[in-house]
This record gives C-alpha cells, sequence and structure tokens, in this order.
C-alpha cells in the first residue's frame, strides 16, 4: 500500500506524495511549487524519483523544472502534452503503466478540462489521481474538450471499483456542494455529505479524499440517470450526454 501525504498549497490545490515502503520509491503528483514539496521530503526521509503530470496547467506543473534540477527526477506525462509540459522524460499513453517500485498505476486518458489531460489509477492502493477531471461533487471546468469527451472520461472513472478513493487536485467540495443541492435537495447522501463538508470546512481540514461510492451518491456530474436532477433541469426525455452538458453549463454559471 503507498504512503499518501496531502499537502495543501496556493489557494486551494492539492498536491500528493506518494510512497511505496517496501522499495522506498517516491513519487510528487502534480507539484505547483517547490518549497513544502521539498520539506515533506526531508521531513520524512523520502528522495524523490519521479513527478506524475495530470495537465499542463501552470498550477499543476510549475515546480517540475525546479525539482527535477534539485533531486534528479523522471517527469512523466501524457504523450498528447509532451509540448506543453516542462522536463518530460517518460511519455504516456491510455492503457500504459507506470510502477512505483511495487505499486502500479494505469494511466487514463480523461480528455475535457485539457485535451491532454490523464488520470492515475493505482488499483492495489485504491487511489485514483485524477487532477482536474473529476472533483468531489464537481467536474473540471472544460476548457479544451467537448462536454461529449468530458462525460465519456467520466465514465471511465464510474467504472472503477467503488472503493476507489479520489485524490483530485483541488478544495472545490464546498461550493461544488452548494450547486448540487441546487438540482437535488431531496438526495439524503448529499444533504449528509453537505453537513460533513461544512463541518471540516469550519476547521479547516480537507474533504478529500473522497471514496469513489460517496461520489456516485453525490456528485451530480456522475449522476444524469437522477429523476430529481432531470426534473430540476426540465431535462427527463433527454441523452445522458445532453443532460451533463446542462449541468456543466449551470455550473459555469453558479
Ligand atoms: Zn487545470
Ligand atoms: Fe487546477
Amino acid at each position: 500500500m503507498l504512503d499518501i501525504v496531502q499537502l495543501a498549497v496556493l489557494n486551494d490545490n492539492y498536491i500528493y506524495l506518494i510512497h511505496d515502503p517496501v522499495s522506498t520509491q517516491t513519487a510528487v503528483i502534480d507539484p505547483a511549487i517547490t518549497e513544502p514539496v521539498l520539506t515533506t521530503l526531508e521531513e520524512k526521509g523520502w528522495s524523490l524519483n519521479y513527478i506524475l503530470n495530470t495537465h499542463h496547467h501552470w498550477d499543476h506543473i510549475g515546480a517540475n523544472l525546479e525539482l527535477k534540477k534539485i533531486t534528479q527526477c523522471k517527469i512523466v506525462a501524457a504523450n498528447t502534452d509532451c509540448s506543453r509540459i516542462p522536463g518530460i522524460d517518460l511519455l504516456l499513453s491510455h492503457g500504459d503503466k507506470i510502477k512505483l517500485g511495487n505499486e502500479v498505476a494505469t494511466v487514463l486518458e480523461t480528455p475535457g478540462h485539457t485535451l491532454g489531460h490523464i488520470i492515475y489509477h493505482f488499483a492495489n492502493s485504491h487511489a485514483l489521481f485524477c487532477g482536474d477531471t473529476l472533483f468531489s461533487m464537481g467536474c473540471g471546468r472544460l476548457f479544451e474538450g467537448t462536454a461529449e469527451q468530458m462525460w465519456q472520461s467520466l465514465q471511465l472513472i464510474k467504472q472503477l471499483p467503488k472503493q476507489t478513493h479520489i485524490y483530485c487536485a483541488h478544495e472545490y467540495t464546498q461550493t461544488n456542494g452548494e450547486f448540487a443541492l441546487t438540482l437535488e435537495p431531496n438526495n439524503p447522501q448529499l444533504q449528509q455529505r453537505i453537513q460533513q463538508v461544512k463541518v471540516l470546512r469550519s476547521k479547516q481540514q480537507s474533504t478529500i479524499p473522497s471514496p469513489l461510492l460517496q461520489e456516485l451518491q453525490t456528485n451530480p456530474f456522475l449522476r444524469e440517470n437522477s429523476l430529481e436532477i432531470q426534473q430540476s433541469i426540465n431535462m427527463t426525455n433527454k441523452t445522458e450526454i445532453e443532460i451533463f452538458s446542462k449541468i456543466r453549463q449551470l455550473k459555469d454559471a453558479f
């Protein structure tokens, strides 16, 4: 099982350090900034082997070159983003595996937020590092991809084991929950999750990771089949992609 350390940085970003205690290999997912990564490595006595990037936005790659220079780590990122992510050593495509000691991640391409977005599923540790594709009770904005691409990407996540923990890259949970409640005010699991999130956030604690099962029960972007959502937006006879697209538009304006 991976040791996972979550670092809250910038306004609402999360950087994750992951460590295989058997092999002592360590990676960092989406290092926005350098200093807290170095501090954590030092505290833990870990040395950095890899940077794993999910996509090219600055708040996910900002520390790539500096960390590589200091630690001589290798940078791993999507083949599609080879010209947009600095310092790449290893290019990945859909279905590729990346090993961190004894732990293996399967790479899934999830276009939508950006066209080159990828996510890392460490099945043995029940951990999904999904960048800005899925958030707790939300999903990434469509900066480059279409609603259909994002919907397809989310279907890949939906099919993972329900106990998978969703390690997303931002703490957007509370606002996402407020939006979700406008669509599904009578969903008891959503009400319960929002109460839990309020308590955590009032103490400045993280709401992440969230188990996939909880997302399936509360995240409107995974719940096009909810009759209450369909009725809230007057779309009872539309396709899942049409409903998803409408929910995304409503969230953009929320
Ligand atoms: Zn992003
Ligand atoms: Fe981001």
